[in-house]
């Protein structure tokens, strides 16, 4: 994401080196508050939540003061076995100081205490995966000190209970055991409340207050045999460790691994001056988006609950108001919210995620960052912000992330279906989709289901980090509590899951494995259906229809009836206006052709010959043809090919319309093409008239040990040049027919030859393509626009791409075999070991999604560097995977490839890339 803008702000201290004392020191601590030394351009180095909060200090929004110790303390940290830089303790006292000076008030004093928050955040937010710690400073003594002063014991009692659970939960350890076992504080307090007959913690008195310190105390000891911490600065420091160490913990991996977080980057951790929704009726906290993050809709959107601090909106252990109803509450502060939204967008110039506390009437901000979003809401708010002058049209175009395009595609419930269909209740809609699946009660077995092929919905009461991998796996999200701003929102929200949160209606029971609604019983495995555009839930599974972007493609909706299309057309134009690169598709078929057309695809980049020979009995041909013990026999078989061919190729140009048309010829082992059971090599040598015996030798001869490098792509046409010779005709008489016809059609047509590594090889097969060619056009009388071309996909191709284009008239990069034959790792067979190589950071992603920019990217670079050396004007395309992978678009783009090649659906992500790709480069 981009940064927001500082130009208004003064300029910041220089990061990391500053002169002190003569001697060069690094700054590990910066101050926010009436003196700030960061700002939002200085991200990497104070985490996101540093650096936003000196940058709203900077505009004179209601900051609590605080200071934030670095990123690069994280870093020695990891990098010293666990010991902070020397100069830290002095740097963290003067933090202190400095916020006692503004705030006129001491650290520990046992009269009048300054409590911290000591916050983690790293540069890139991670919702719910490291810690925070609330109320710290707080002890025997300085517990009876606020109490006093503030005038209100109720207070500084629920202050500390919550410091204690926290502190000894998140620093001393004192955890639930396992996943399905109680928190063990949550138990303490659950006893209480039942021993006391009190349902809600508000309801806790005094004197109930400070049983539950003296009980949790208790417990701390009896879990540990250590006390709980009385010194303060032994408190802070034991604070920080905990953020430092939280970075490591296996929720933050996770949550890194599936963003692609690098480790290295570190937490920051912000240290401020505590501010208190908790003290009473005038008192609040919550969180609100400028924007609606589900759907993108311009209205302002969040929740708040009255006396209370900032975890209990989050843990969902009461269910907060939306926030319209602050209005009635607290006008006052309700108006400033209103006006604060306003600044925010156009200082940040994007929608902001806020949370916000309000001590007696008095607001505050706590934190801001550009906001989580669906894909929907992604585009929505881009091209809405654009219209209302917030966003220029790059900008707008650089926001959305390529991948959201698709969730504009994604099927959606059929319209009829739903209407049949028994609604069980309705929640809030969270994240925005269609999905169907079996009820299922608990992360792990939706990760179990998931490995077996099993759609499942997981269904929570509410859910919590340790969720992460089933929330993954699962289709869809539903959970009974919680609001907007709940962890399952946020999550789903990312990862672009269908969610609804907050049925009410429905209740869970865990241990029964059911849930209850409207007096029905719901089991694990029954099958429901979730809306996370409107929050129905359905009974049963319901039939999906295409969404709207697509039906108004395919002419069955109106244009002017989708806002959702008109949104889609906004931003594909917009992104047509920028891109350098054109954008083709992989189809085998007329009806991926057109389907690709309709998405913006401007010709096809890979065509491929062998999937057309699977269909109806034009196997046994193909058999046939393999099995030929001669020329003339197999001559004879690829005659009757010769007419299958030709039809399935006239169907694709006439589909294409004159747009190119890349077909390669034909690629894979021949053995892929025979029967592999006995009845059916039976069938086979019974139809070809041959004895059963020599029909299964030819096979067993035809094996190879290793297919993927034995007798395949241009070796075939080599061995065997009648196919390329048939191939050849097919596309040649197709081309004759279709220009020649009652609707001509223009054509463009690219032969491709797969698997080139000698320019001998393929000036073989060139010859042969040009003799059929000129011998069509003469028997046809006609003029066939052709060209001639290669892949790139083994590494000797690519290195001797000189010599190659002394041949060929384009160069298409198979992606797919070049970073198998160049990695040596099969894309079938490196499952096994290619989940480890991420976890340890030796290959960050699937090369095979993403290309491996520094390996087989180089020899994607070198073939069109020495391609380019000898034809200037060499056509250089990419057909792999990698096509409609955008951090691979981006690659290509800055290589100079004219195109990329990718799926159908893919091509409005692919037209997005490139256009960020164009802006980036620009
Ligand atoms: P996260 O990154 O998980 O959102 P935060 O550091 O933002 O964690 O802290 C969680 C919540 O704790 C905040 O939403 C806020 O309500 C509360 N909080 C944090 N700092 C303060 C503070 N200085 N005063 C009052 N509440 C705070
Ligand atoms: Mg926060
Ligand atoms: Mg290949």
């Amino acid at each position: 994401m981009s940064k927001p803008s500082t130009k208004k702000t003064k300029k910041a201290t220089a990061p990391a080196k500053k002169a002190a004392g003569g001697k060069s020191k690094i700054k590990y601590t910066y101050l926010f508050g009436a003196k700030t030394d960061g700002d939002a351009s200085l991200r990497n180095l104070l985490g996101g939540k540093g650096a936003n909060l000196a940058e709203m200090a900077r505009i004179g929004l209601p900051v609590p003061p605080g200071f934030t110790i670095t990123t690069e303390v994280c870093t020695y940290y990891y990098e010293n076995g666990k010991k902070y830089p020397s100069t830290l303790d002095a740097s963290v006292r003067e933090g202190v100081a400095s916020v006692e000076k503004q705030m006129g008030k001491l650290f520990g004093d046992e009269s009048d205490p300054l409590l911290f928050s000591v916050r983690s955040g790293a540069r890139e937010s991670m919702p719910g995966m490291m810690d925070t710690i609330l109320n710290l400073g707080l002890n025997d003594k300085t517990v009876e000190g606020l109490a006093q002063k503030t005038n209100n014991p109720r207070f500084a009692w629920d202050c500390y209970r919550r410091f204690i659970q926290m502190y000894g939960d998140v620093v001393m350890g004192v955890q639930a055991e396992d996943e399905s076992a109680p928190d063990p504080f949550h138990e303490v307090m659950h006893h209480l409340k039942e021993e006391l007959g009190k349902k809600l913690d508000t309801e806790l008195s005094v004197e109930d207050l400070k049983e539950l310190v003296k009980r949790y105390k208790a417990l701390i000891k009896a879990k540990l045999n250590k006390t709980f911490p009385q010194d303060v600065y032994e408190q802070l420091w034991g604070a920080i460790g905990a953020v430092f160490s939280s970075w490591m913990n296996d929720r933050a991996i996770i949550y890194r691994q599936k963003y692609g977080i690098p480790a290295a980057w570190g937490t920051a951790v912000n240290v401020q001056t505590m501010v208190f929704g908790n003290k009473g009726d005038t008192s609040a906290t919550g969180v609100a988006f400028t924007r609606d993050p589900a759907n993108g809709e311009n209205v302002f959107y969040g929740e708040y609950l009255i006396n209370a601090q900032g975890e209990d909106v989050v843990a969902g252990v009461r269910t907060p108001n939306p926030i319209a109803d602050l209005k009635k509450d607290m006008p006052k502060a309700f108006a400033q919210l209103l006006d604060i939204r306003k600044r925010l967008e156009k200082h940040f110039r994007d929608m902001q995620d806020f949370e916000f506390t309000i001590e007696e009437n008095k607001l505050f901000m706590l934190q801001t960052r550009n906001g989580k979003r669906t894909g929907l809401a992604a585009v929505r708010i881009a091209v809405e912000m654009n219209k209302e002058k917030l966003m220029d049209v790059k900008t707008a175009v650089k926001k959305i992330p390529a991948d959201s395009i698709s969730s504009l595609l994604v099927p959606v419930f059929d319209t009829a279906a739903v209407k049949k269909a028994t609604v069980l209740a309705k929640g809030l809609a969270a994240g925005p989709g269609a999905a169907s699946g079996k009820v299922v009660f608990t992360a792990s077995k939706a990760e179990l289901w998931h490995t077996q092929g099993v759609k499942s919905v997981l269904c929570r009461e509410e859910t919590s980090p340790e969720d992460l991998r089933g929330m993954i796996a699962a289709e869809g999200i539903l959970t009974s509590r919680g609001g907007v701003s709940s962890h399952a929102a946020l999550v789903a929200r990312q990862m672009g899951k269908v969610c609804i949160c907050g049925a009410s209606e429905i209740s869970i029971d865990y241990a029964k494995r059911i849930m209850t609604v409207s007096g029905k019983i719901i089991k694990e495995g029954d099958d429901i259906s979730i809306d996370g555009t409107t929050g129905e839930i359905f009974e049963g599974e319901i039939k999906t229809a295409d969404s709207e972007v697509i039906r108004v493609l395919s002419g069955k909706l109106k244009a002017e009836k989708s806002y959702t299309f008109q949104l889609f057309n906004t931003v594909m134009k917009w992104a047509d206006s920028f891109r350098k690169l054109g954008i083709r598709t992989n189809a085998d078929s007329p009806e991926q052709a057109k389907m690709a057309l309709e998405f913006g695809a401007e010709g096809i980049g890979l065509c491929r010959t062998e999937h057309m020979f699977f269909e109806g009995d034009r196997i046994d041909s193909v058999r046939e043809m393999i099995l030929a013990t001669d020329k003339s026999e197999r001559e004879a078989a690829l005659k009757k090919l010769l007419p299958y061919q030709r039809k399935d190729f006239e169907g694709i140009f006439k589909a294409m319309d004159g747009h190119p048309v890349t077909i390669r010829l034909l690629d894979p082992p021949l053995h892929e093409f025979l029967p592999h059971e006995s009845a059916a090599r039976n069938a086979l040598a019974e139809k070809m008239n041959l004895p059963t015996e020599v029909v299964s030798e030819r096979c067993r001869a035809l094996e190879e040990q290793n297919p993927m490098l034995g007798h395949r792509g241009c070796r075939l046409g080599n061995s065997y040049p009648e196919i390329t010779e048939m191939q050849s005709r097919a596309i040649f008489e197709a081309a004759a027919n279709v220009m020649k016809g009652k609707k001509p059609v223009k054509v463009k047509a690219e032969i491709m030859v797969p698997l080139v590594g000698f320019v001998q090889e393929l000036k073989y097969q060139v010859d042969i393509i040009n003799r059929v060619a000129a011998e069509v056009m003469k028997e046809r009388k006609v003029k066939i626009d052709y060209l001639v071309g290669t892949m790139i996909e083994v590494p000797r191709g690519a290195v001797t791409a000189d010599e190659i284009a002394t041949v060929a008239q384009f160069f298409s990069f198979g992606t797919n075999d070049l970073t198998q034959t160049g990695l040596g790792m099969s894309r079938d067979d490196s499952g096994s070991f290619l989940g480890r190589y991420k976890d340890l950071d030796i290959l960050p992603k699937n090369p095979f999604a993403s290309i491996d920019q520094g390996g087989v990217g180089q020899l994607v670079k070198i073939g069109v560097d020495k391609g380019r050396a000898t034809k200037k004007d060499l056509k250089l395309g990419v057909c792999g995977e990698h096509g409609g992978d955008p951090d691979s678009i981006t690659f290509f783009h800055n290589l100079g490839l004219n195109y990329v090649s990718c799926s159908p659906p893919r091509v409005p992500v692919a037209r997005l890339a490139a256009a960020q790709a164009a802006l980036k480069q620009a």
